[in-house]
């Protein structure tokens, strides 16, 4: 297969496209319309309104008083994500995507999902702007979260089993990028992640940014000064981006993006090329994408958007690692002392902060960001409590 490669949409020297000619047709009438758009005011004010009506925007920045009193360091404080129509950060990004696609025409929408989570998002969004929408999902990702698969039938979403391959996200992926390269005309495809070809990495951030462009001025208002930590949790990378946005050219905020240990893309990944994109990619030993594992089905990917692997390599962010069992733990303590059952993979986002706020003074504030809520998760821990 001949690649075409594209000088746009580099961070450092990762991000730009690495595919076929007739998908970078595609990717180019995209960043086109994206560049048309995104600074349009009508367009922007459209976004604005079905963030506040739809999705519940703006949503708190709750200061978490018996946790920071618990832990004895730096305050903490939980931008609350988890408090958006369908439960995560997910939501924000696809509503921009589909007004994108509506101003381009599209007459129907297409994504692909793993655990279902971004499947269940952009159906939802699908079914309040009356698209017609269609979710690619390997065979066995519909075995294994059958409720996700109804959610989105419910939701009016026409879901394609892949049977190709093994039935996994990349052979979702794969139907969904050729669905693409044939109808790109008239139908859009929404990512969910900062990751995949310019320009998506660029498009997703945008639609993202609302995090940080609200939690800095919930924390200006609140402190009367900017935090000294934001952490969020990295899975392709889309929450954390968001969160990060509007602090990346303020030095003195250290920006943290915590990974699972299984699924440590930034912490030990090399640069490669994975999904027509160039970023940090854990590879096993014959050099092929590794297998990840993770308790958090939203952070199991083996590539990471290239924006992260830019901000890591020139030291800019930091990331780490946490074990299950704290995240456990983080979980179990954020719903004792706050009220608040975080999703798994915000709780990697909490875990970190455990170990992080002891270490600072009481004067000092971290913002963590709480992706989502935990609900889709309870059955899961419930389990491996049992087990343990
Ligand atoms: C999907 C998901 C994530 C991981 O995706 P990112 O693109 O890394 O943000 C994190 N938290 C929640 C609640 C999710 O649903």
């Amino acid at each position: 297969m001949s690649l075409v490669q594209s000088r746009k949409g580099y961070f450092g020297e990762f991000g730009g496209s690495f595919v076929p000619p007739e998908l970078q047709e595609a990717l180019d009438y995209l960043e086109e319309q994206f560049l048309k758009y995104k600074d349009d005011q009508e367009f922007n004010d459209e976004f604005k309104f079905y963030l506040k009506e739809y999705v519940g925007r703006e949503n708190p920045l709750t200061f978490a008083a018996r946790l920071t009193e618990r832990l004895g360091g730096a305050k903490i404080y939980l931008k609350r994500e988890d408090l958006n129509h369908t439960g995560s950060h997910k939501i924000n990004n696809v509503i921009g995507q589909i007004l994108l696609a509506k101003r381009m025409g599209a007459k129907r929408v297409i994504a692909e999902t793993g655990a279902g989570q971004h499947g269940v998002a952009t159906a939802t969004a699908c079914a309040m702007f009356g698209m017609d929408c269609t979710i690619y999902m390997g065979m066995e990702d519909t075995r294994r979260q059958a409720l996700n698969v109804f959610r989105m039938e419910l939701l009016g979403a026409k879901v394609v089993p892949v049977s190709k391959g093994q039935g996994r996200l990349k052979d979702a992926v794969d139907e969904a990028l050729n669905d693409f390269v044939q109808n790109y005309k008239d139908m859009f495809y929404l990512l969910g992640s900062a990751v995949g070809p310019h320009p998506y990495p660029s498009i997703v951030k945008h639609f993202q940014s609302v995090i940080s462009e609200e939690s800095k001025q919930q924390i200006l208002e609140k402190e009367g000064r900017l935090p000294d930590v934001v952490i969020a949790c990295v899975g392709g990378g889309s929450n954390a981006i968001g969160a990060f946005a509007h602090y990346i050219d303020e030095p003195s905020v250290r920006l943290i993006g915590v990974e699972p240990e299984k699924a440590a893309t930034l912490t030990k990944g090399v640069p490669s090329v994975l999904h027509g994109f160039k970023c940090l990619v854990l590879l096993d030993e014959e050099g092929n994408p590794q297998p990840t594992y993770s308790i958090a089905a939203g952070l199991d990917y083996p590539g990471i958007g290239p924006e992260h692997s830019h901000l890591k390599v020139s030291g800019r962010a930091e990331y780490y690692t946490v074990t299950n069992e704290e995240v456990l733990e983080a979980f179990q303590l954020l719903s004792k002392t706050e009220g608040i059952i975080p999703a798994l993979e915000s709780a990697h986002a909490v875990a970190y902060a455990l170990k992080l706020a002891p270490a600072l003074s009481k004067e000092q504030i971290i913002i963590v960001n709480l992706s989502g809520r935990g609900d889709k998760d309870v059955e899961q821990v419930f389990h491996m409590l049992k087990q343990a």
